[in-house]
């Protein structure tokens, strides 16, 4: 008897979210549509971000800060380019 009055709370919630539902515009089903798709990308982005974090890329940004050259924009490892003057650059000779 339990599961019954638990099953008839259900479907009569259920139909009054599907009547609600068909009231709705079209713009805000597709609006709702689009925040839970983003939420679904955003929540598989972020999954695989955490199953990579121990890969390759990481450790390469984690060796060194990469900087744009001020001259002509090439991005290099802090350590392997030119500081003068404030600025960084590339190499020697774009620093001058
Ligand atoms: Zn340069």
């Amino acid at each position: 008897m339990k599961l019954f009055v638990i099953l008839a709370v259900l479907a009569l919630v259920g139909f009054a979210l599907w009547q609600k539902w068909r009231r709705l515009p079209p713009q805000t089903k597709q609006l709702l549509g689009a925040i839970f798709g983003m939420a679904g990308a955003y929540r598989q982005a972020k999954k695989q971000g955490a199953g990579s974090s121990a890969g390759q890329s990481r450790k390469t940004v984690a060796s060194g800060l990469m900087l744009p050259c001020a001259q002509c924009g090439l991005h290099v490892l802090e350590q392997d380019g030119v500081r003068a003057s404030g600025e960084f650059y590339c190499c020697a000779e774009h620093a001058r």
